[in-house]
């Protein structure tokens, strides 16, 4: 038998029971799932750094050292000035709710150090008293030029006992270990130790599983590869991540173990985009064509050196012959739009028609406005359908796009019903992609009339960090229009809990008075929440009772209303005949008035960073300086705090869903929440990695360049790797 496929229960000390766990617990049922479970960190407890010899760039030490003085900050008062610390942290009444931020300066006579804690301040705060000495644990980083420590573990003194300091002997080594000092943390749970399967346990397992197992694992990568991207043999990888001998191997082994990772995750995705780029023939395009010139000249501003380039990258795909299959990101307020009247005039001129797709109506009747005035003077035809469409309109507009007629269309899901017939689609462009699942966007794609697939642009103003787009969309061509219009103003970002609310309708009186107008949004978690309904409704009655009419006008707005109610209010806040617009977040995406100065965004605690950024976008848009003010309960969680910090901190959407993905993990963003990743990562991360993860797939896409098909003898263990389950990636990117 394969010993990776032995029955853990076999291994010294385990049996039935503590395998039934194990594998409960940590899904670990055969040797080789004990071979994959890595140590998330790692101890070094027999050696001591001195402070004077700690560099920023050191993976993690331990540090004997003294408390010499803690300080404590509050909230900042704003984004540019640093945090006042707090007056008179002995204060008895000390609102630890209001800490945001402590530091502990420690010495060990060779130098000083800044420890810095943003969670559990309280209980550091009592632990790290003055004089005191203590082991810090954990990995140095540079701060404004002067080195310390985020969030070490704290130990007492007492669990060094017997280290002499500056010591790097070996003494604590496991005997299974041998010659190793660093000792492997495993994942575990409550449950593992309550029933003894303590650390050491666990370390004990890992090397019972190298013993059994290690024989029976096959290189899983080609030699010439692991040569030119310098990468160690399999047996080195596994035998250094549980039992390093020293930190370059351990280094090398983790690099190793994470660059496989992605290198097959991206030779996946980058195989099937060679694949059909090869196979597909698209429509070629080759000209620009005169309505897109016309359009281009009277545009009433010159076009971003961003959307620029990203026309360009359209124009190349769009003549070469094959199908575009690109999504295009961009910021809210970026002038996506703009891009996307622009590709489909390429279309047009060319001969064929176009569609822009919307995920609600709202949305694509928005668009469908915007884009008017830049057709204007091209006298392309366009038209608006979506399931509130009249049957006279929708018999009208089936027959212009049936006959050609119709030029360019507008809509929601209404446009892929079976009934929809073009005479000859050339380009879908999709906004929002991610509300759009697979199976709507094939059937878009079965609308082909001219024997190629019509040429696919997904918009999306949900930035997505680069590493993750480079997953999720691996198989696609990317642009990112990374610059706004000149002239934007700064959206001005104030947290403020309840007892603001005076203040902050006096606020709201003063932007009216300007003529200004406001928008306050309430979260909708589920549209059929009855407590989300209850609470706006409540807020709507609150804002009329302190804004009433006349002089102040409010509409309302949520999904419960007809489309016609919910088009006659939106409309009304539109035409500026309404000061106030209370809202659910369907105004997330897409809403456009610029005259609108002010986001009010009730509970913001209970939004998500992208949608809070998403609804921030609202405002901005004119000439004014404008404002979100984010309204919160008293008591938050921290990551609700820190979500809202952020916020505060920043209006760059890339930086906010960096930000994101290091807070909650790259499965849990928005926009792959429902559909997940492609595959799950077990070392590689996709916040962490991302110089790895551009190694691994320069590596895989230099592979594919000189063998596409990888037909080469020395790429047969690729060919053979790529048909694991773990590398079968969920069909979720793609859009044919
Ligand atoms: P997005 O769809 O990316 O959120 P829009 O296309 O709606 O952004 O553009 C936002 C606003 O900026 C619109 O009012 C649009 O007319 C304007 N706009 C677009 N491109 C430019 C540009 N190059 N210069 C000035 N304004 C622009
Ligand atoms: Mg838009």
């Amino acid at each position: 038998m394969n010993g990776l496929d032995m029955d853990i229960q076999f291994l010294p000390g385990v049996g039935p029971k503590r395998a039934d766990l194990l594998e409960k617990e940590l899904g670990v049922a055969s040797v080789g799932d004990l071979l994959r479970l890595y140590p998330f960190r790692y101890i070094d407890k027999s050696s001591i750094t001195r402070i004077c010899d700690v560099r920023p760039d050191m993976a993690y030490i331990q540090i004997r050292a003294r408390v010499t003085r803690v300080e404590l900050f509050g909230p900042s008062s704003s984004a540019v000035d640093a945090p006042a610390p707090v007056s008179n942290p002995k204060e008895k009444a000390l609102k630890f709710n209001t800490i945001r931020r402590m530091s502990a300066w420690i010495s060990d006579g060779t130098g000083e150090m800044e420890t810095v804690y943003f969670k559990g301040i309280k209980w550091m705060y009592e632990k790290l008293k003055v004089g005191q000495e203590f082991l810090f644990f954990g990995k140095p980083s540079a701060f404004n030029g002067r080195i310390n420590m985020v969030h070490p573990e704290v130990d007492d003194v007492s669990k060094a006992a017997g280290i002499p300091a500056q010591s790097a002997s070996s003494a604590t080594a496991e005997a299974i270990g041998a010659g190793s000092t660093m000792t492997g943390v495993y994942p575990s749970t409550e449950k593992l130790k309550n029933s003894g399967i303590t650390g050491k346990v666990m370390t004990r397992l890992a090397a019972g599983a190298l013993e059994k197992g290690l024989p029976y694992v096959q290189e899983s990568l080609p030699e010439y590869i692991m040569k030119e991207c310098g990468l160690v043999p399999i047996h080195f990888a596994l035998r250094n991540i549980h039992f390093p001998k020293d930190m370059t191997s351990l280094e090398r082994a983790k690099y190793r173990l994470k660059f496989e990772e992605l290198f097959y995750l991206q030779l996946s995705l980058l195989k099937q985009k060679y694949v059909r780029s090869r196979a597909e023939q698209g429509i070629q395009m080759p000209r620009v064509g005169e309505a897109f010139n016309r359009c281009y000249e009277s545009l009433p501003f010159p076009l971003t050196g961003a959307q620029k380039r990203v026309i360009t990258e359209i124009r190349n795909d769009m003549k070469s012959g094959h199908q575009m299959n690109r999504l295009l990101q961009g910021d809210v307020g970026s002038g996506k739009t703009m891009v996307a009247v622009l590709t489909a005039l390429i279309a047009i001129g060319n001969g064929y028609q176009a569609c822009i797709m919307a995920p609600t109506e709202v949305l694509a009747q928005q668009h469908f406005k915007n884009i008017q005035k830049f057709l204007e003077p091209t006298g392309v035809r366009s038209a608006l359908l979506t399931g509130s469409s009249k049957t006279s309109e929708r018999r009208d507009v089936h027959q212009g796009l049936e006959d050609g007629s119709i030029g360019i269309i507008v809509g929601t899901h209404a446009l892929i019903e079976d009934n929809v017939i073009f005479r000859n689609l050339g380009l879908a462009i999709i906004d929002e992609q991610h509300r759009f699942g697979v199976e709507q966007r094939s059937k878009l794609w079965r609308k082909a009339s001219c024997g190629a697939p019509p040429h696919v642009l997904v918009m999306t103003a949900t930035p997505i960090p680069r590493t993750l787009a480079m997953t999720l969309y691996g198989d696609l061509d990317v642009s990112v229009i990374d610059e706004l219009p000149p002239g934007r103003k700064p959206v001005q970002t104030i947290h403020a809990t309840e007892g603001k609310r005076p203040a902050l309708y006096k606020f709201m009186r003063d932007q009216i008075a300007l003529g200004r107008q406001v928008f306050v949004v309430y979260p909708l978690i589920n549209e059929t929440e009855k407590l989300d309904y209850q609470s706006l409704e409540a807020g709507a009655e609150e804002i009329i009772k302190h804004f009433p009419f006349p002089p102040y006008k409010t509409a309302v707005v949520h999904g419960k209303q007809t489309n016609d109610v919910k088009k006659f209010n939106m409309d009304a806040f539109a035409a500026g005949r309404a000061d106030i617009l209370v809202a659910t977040s369907v105004i997330e995406v897409g809403v456009d008035v610029p005259n609108a100065s002010v986001m009010v965004i009730e509970s913001a605690e209970r939004f998500g960073l992208s949608q809070l950024h998403q609804l921030r976008g609202r405002v901005g848009r004119g000439s004014e300086k404008s404002f979100c003010v984010l309204m919160t309960g008293h008591k938050m969680s921290k990551e609700s705090r820190h979500r809202i910090e952020l916020m505060c901190a920043t209006e760059n959407g890339f930086e906010l869903a960096e930000e994101d993905m290091k807070m909650r993990g790259p499965g849990d963003l928005e926009g792959t929440q429902q559909s997940g990743l492609p595959i799950s990562l077990n070392i590689a991360s996709l916040a962490k990695d991302g110089l790895i993860l551009n190694a691994a797939r320069a590596c895989a896409e230099a592979v594919l360049e000189a063998d596409p098909t990888l037909r080469e003898d020395r790429n047969q263990m690729l060919r053979r790797e790529l048909l694991k389950d773990k590398y079968q990636i969920k069909d979720y990117s793609k859009i044919s």
